[in-house]
């Protein structure tokens, strides 16, 4: 991934999206974070030792084995995302119960169709 790719998909955080440019910026990964706080200054260069939490910027101590952490605990994980506008839940691949289009959810495991015309016309036919 680009930095412009990067940036296009934070910035299309702040505006209307197509169904593309969510499923792009939905499928964002904690690495992808991590290289973006990177490239734009916000954590230590040294970012395999000590780094900062990317939202307050305190010293994190990264422990020598397991999962880089890029904040120092949930709180500032969550108003990290919040402040850029981004979802990082879990997204969910579906396949329309109604007209079998495949379409993707984030956080929302149970979706059916795709959309509620479909949901609408799914349940007037099955009704018979
Ligand atoms: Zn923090
Ligand atoms: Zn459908």
């Amino acid at each position: 991934m680009t930095k412009y790719e990067t940036d296009q998909i934070f910035k299309s955080g702040l505006q209307n999206e197509d169904d593309k440019t969510i499923a792009k910026r939905m499928s964002i990964k904690a690495k992808t974070i991590a290289s973006y706080c990177y490239r734009n200054g916000l954590i230590d260069s040294n970012i395999d030792s000590i780094s900062e939490c990317c939202y307050c910027h305190e010293k994190i101590e990264q422990k020598a084995k397991g999962k880089k952490r890029l904040f120092c605990n949930d709180k500032c994980r969550s108003a990290w995302r919040r402040a850029h506008h981004m979802l990082i839940e879990h997204v969910y691949h579906h396949v329309c119960a109604g007209c079998g289009t495949a379409f993707k959810t984030a956080g929302n495991k149970s979706q059916k169709y795709c959309s509620r015309q479909c949901y609408l016309n799914h349940r007037k036919g099955s009704a018979v």
